[in-house]
């Protein structure tokens, strides 16, 4: 079914894979599939443990499909023996894998369907533990491929190198061999081992994508022509990022609510980074309630968690909120004091085309009437 996709073959990094599923799933052969797939528990299985999927990564080329936990074991064996990763249900080399979010829906499907087929907590918890594939994984980059050939091709195809730094020499006490796995950066594109022992994350833990800021300022690499890297900004912990401006995020980007935070903590006479750090500060103490958070893993985040940028734009968006909502009304701008709550509150929808509306109303508040969730 999924043998057409394979021809994408020639590009051999990390966005092969999203093209991969993409290209997959859209076509009429895939969807039929995964309507079998659907339908029969028995074609959402996994080769080695033999239950039904859980947190579902696919193997590239051949997209055989496996429990996070039981490939990554594989893999871990795999590396240790220092051979190929190849697919334990085919025996063909493995390049890539990456979680499948086209997959889960149906995994979840499933177990829903038949709660029988659903394992112990206990066993989940340690697949999970397992667990090591969080963005797409380079394994190999195919037979007969030399990195300057990979490099030659990659620049005829998107003018990115496939090669990382420690490819070719050590830094920082490590060098690759030509079984290590690579992740490729989110933000530079660039290429980093994947390593269990790195000193620094290389996964931003909001949202589980990798970047290369934190590893390569660790290793002491600096990047060149030939090697993309990312300055620190990328990745680093939340107590180090900082903000000047309200994140675009802000308010579900409401900008009259913005500038009424804006003038509010202008009025206080205090920088917008003071406050947020005060924000952070209760949030890491416990004192906000992070059900509004959408960010991956949002409990066990605490001021000293590597994020990337994006996820720290959201993470302030969320605590704005709860500036704002804890803020008394005598605090607002005169013109805000007055403006009776949006009944649909933060998740009203006439805020984002209604100007008026927008403006009238107060949309930083809990939503009083029907889910109106976007
Ligand atoms: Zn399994
Ligand atoms: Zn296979
Ligand atoms: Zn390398
Ligand atoms: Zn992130
Ligand atoms: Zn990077
Ligand atoms: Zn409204």
């Amino acid at each position: 079914m999924f043998r057409k996709a394979t021809t994408l073959r020639v590009l051999t990094c990390a966005f092969y894979w999203y093209r991969v599923l993409e290209v997959c799933v859209q076509s009429n052969a895939c969807k039929r599939n995964l309507q079998e797939t659907a339908e029969d528990p028995e074609h959402a299985k996994c080769p080695i443990c033999l239950n039904v999927w859980h947190d579902v990564v696919t193997a590239a080329p051949c997209l055989h499909n496996f429990c996070n936990g039981c490939f990554s074991e594989w893999l871990k064996r795999s590396q240790e023996r220092r051979a190929s990763v190849i697919c334990p249900q085919c025996r063909s080399v493995v390049q890539f894998v990456g979680r499948n979010h086209f997959l889960h829906g149906i995994e979840e499907d499933i177990l829903q369907s038949d709660s029988s087929l659903r394992r112990s907590d206990e066993e989940l918890v340690l697949l999970d533990s397992c667990s090591t594939i969080k963005s797409p994984l380079v394994v190999s980059r195919g037979k007969n491929m030399s990195h300057k050939r990979a490099r030659a091709q990659s620049a005829e195809g998107s003018g990115r190198d496939l090669s990382c730094p420690q490819c070719d020499r050590e830094y920082g006490g490590f060098q690759c061999n030509e079984r290590t796995v690579h992740l490729q950066c989110q933000a530079c594109s660039g290429m980093m081992p994947s390593r269990s022992n790195a000193p620094v994350p290389q996964h931003c833990l909001g949202c589980d994508r990798a970047f290369c800021g934190a590893y390569w300022h660790a290793m002491g690499a600096a990047g060149s022509d030939v090697y993309p890297v990312c300055n620190q900004e990328t990745l680093k912990p939340i107590a180090a990022h900082s903000l000047t401006r309200l994140p675009f995020l802000a308010h579900e980007k409401n900008r009259h609510e913005q500038d009424i935070t804006d003038k509010c903590i202008r009025q206080m006479g205090r920088p917008l980074q003071d406050v947020i750090s005060e924000w952070i500060r209760k949030m890491s103490n416990r004192e906000v309630d992070r059900t509004r958070l959408l960010l991956n893993h949002s409990e066990t985040i605490t001021s000293q968690t590597y994020v990337c940028r994006d996820c720290y734009d959201k993470l302030v968006s969320f605590l704005l909120y709860w500036f704002r909502i804890t803020l008394p009304k005598h605090c607002l701008p005169q013109e805000a004091q007055q403006r009776e709550d949006c009944w649909y509150g933060y998740a009203c929808r006439t805020q984002h085309h209604n100007e008026e509306h927008a403006r009238k109303r107060n949309h930083v508040c809990r939503p009083s009437r029907g889910a109106r969730t976007p």
